[in-house]
């Protein structure tokens, strides 16, 4: 399995070792947590706690604004100090509840319980993973009872588990896997069972063979095979990951259930075997902080809410000569303009570059040297489309498919002129929405 390789990519750096070999460590509750309450693709949850009230852990705190939407819940006990705009790891500033701990970390009632995993059908599950707040955790943070929820000329025949973990430097999928073997494949069997498929593969790249033999040893117990991965960036795209593993192609403006795969990161098959086994909700999730711009690299198990700022500060803080700060690894992540930018369900990692690691985006002229078109693994022309970005021709852009682009980086990375090309694409894809939304 897993002899096809996919068009483009890159061979990265990927500096794993900084992380890779460290035990998940839980940190203590901060001062303050402060959650942002959009933490999901589609429509963000809608407040019902106000300054002063008390919370306990695990109470919802935001009620989902219909299907494509999922509740928020405290991630522990305490009251909420205040509500309001702050920084958010996506590079706006956005509302969130700030939390102050009691320091009891107590449960809502009937959570936290072990209520066994046994007799449930497909839509009970999918009803406990959406009552959880469960999004993709490997950073898309896309409802998972949606994609759970495929239409019926839609069906699925192959469930991917992504342990691939491409993303340079990060290694908290790869310790999750380690670590928590057999409740990620207990996770799987819950989402396999919901979407009614028998096929589930382990998607793991051969730079992480302990990972590759810890899920092998419980996989047979549960069906699932494990399909060891060539490690070329961005292996872990789901797209590529669907055509290396089946060989079939998700079309042009397509999902993969057009081709009858779903993918679900490795962190959130754990997450729903905690919300189905345990009936714990999503309040925290591990994040790898690491980098050589920051003293202790350490693969954290931290509360959602937690600001990087916190988190870096259990790590030992920044070295003298640390650089930027990205949220998420350094291809596909954003560079923080704020330290109290907190940990959301879909920070995987916080990168602490040092300063002469910095990428320089400078912006210069194409020079047409075509590596980006070579490197690109949808096939696009990266240099005509960043050409039209900077010219604000942005339906130009969306009739040259900018929105087939997966914000990969392979372009960037390639690019002897440093064009800041993945942020064009994301305001080109923004922009090209807005025209169609307006056109309807
Ligand atoms: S154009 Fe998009 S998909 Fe292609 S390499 Fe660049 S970022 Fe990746
Ligand atoms: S890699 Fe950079 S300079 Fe070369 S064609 Fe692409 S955008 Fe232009």
């Amino acid at each position: 399995m897993a002899a096809r390789r996919f068009f483009g990519g890159v061979h990265p750096a990927y500096n794993k070792d900084l992380a890779d070999r460290l035990a998940i460590e839980a940190m203590p509750l901060p001062e303050r947590l402060i959650v942002p309450f959009a933490q999901n693709l589609g429509a963000a949850p809608k407040p019902v706690v106000k300054k002063g009230d008390t919370v306990k852990k695990g109470q919802i705190i935001a009620e989902p604004q219909g299907f494509v939407s999922v509740p928020l819940h405290a991630p522990t006990s305490g009251a909420v100090q205040a509500i309001d705009v702050y920084p958010h790891p996506v590079g706006a500033d956005m509302p969130a509840a700030v939390i102050v701990p009691d320091g009891k970390d107590e449960w809502a009632s009937g959570l936290d319980v072990d209520r066994g995993g046994e007799g449930l059908d497909a839509e009970k599950i999918k009803a406990i993973i959406r009552d959880a707040g469960i999004v993709g955790m490997g950073g898309a943070s896309f409802p998972t009872h949606v994609k759970l929820s495929p239409p019926k000329d839609k069906p699925i025949d192959v469930l991917v588990i992504n342990g691939a973990e491409c993303e340079p430097y990060l290694a908290s999928d790869h310790r999750l896997m380690l670590e928590k073997a057999p409740q990620i494949l207990e996770g799987a069997s819950y989402l396999a069972q919901a979407l009614g498929v028998k096929n589930v593969i382990v998607a793991i790249e051969k730079n992480k063979p302990d990972a590759i033999e810890a899920m092998r040893k419980e996989s047979g117990a549960r069906g699932c095979t494990v399909a060891p991965l060539d490690v070329v960036y961005p292996q872990g795209a789901e797209r590529q990951l669907i055509y290396v593993l089946t060989g079939r192609v998700v079309p042009a403006g397509g999902l993969p259930m057009d081709v009858g795969v779903l993918v679900q990161n490795v962190g959130t098959a754990y997450a729903a075997r905690e919300a189905v086994r345990r009936n714990r909700p999503l309040v925290e999730r591990v994040v790898c902080v690491t980098g050589r711009g920051v003293a202790a690299p350490k693969n954290v198990l931290a509360r959602v809410g937690t600001t990087f700022g916190d988190l870096i500060a259990f790590c030992g803080g920044r070295k003298p000569d640390a650089g930027k700060v990205i949220g998420g690894g350094p291809m596909m992540g954003v560079a923080q303009y704020s330290l109290d930018a907190p940990v959301t369900k879909g920070t995987s990692g916080i990168v602490v570059l040092q300063q002469g690691e910095v990428a320089q985006f400078v912006g210069d002229a194409c020079i047409r040297c075509g590596r980006c078109v070579r490197g690109c693994p949808m096939r696009l022309n990266p240099s005509v489309l960043s050409i039209f970005a900077e010219r604000l021709r942005f339906e130009d852009a969306g009739e040259h498919h900018v929105l087939d682009c997966i914000e990969c980086g392979c372009c960037a990375y390639l690019c002897p002129s440093r064009r800041p090309m993945v942020h064009h694409f994301r305001r080109a894809k923004a922009e090209v929405r807005k025209i169609a939304a307006k056109a309807v």
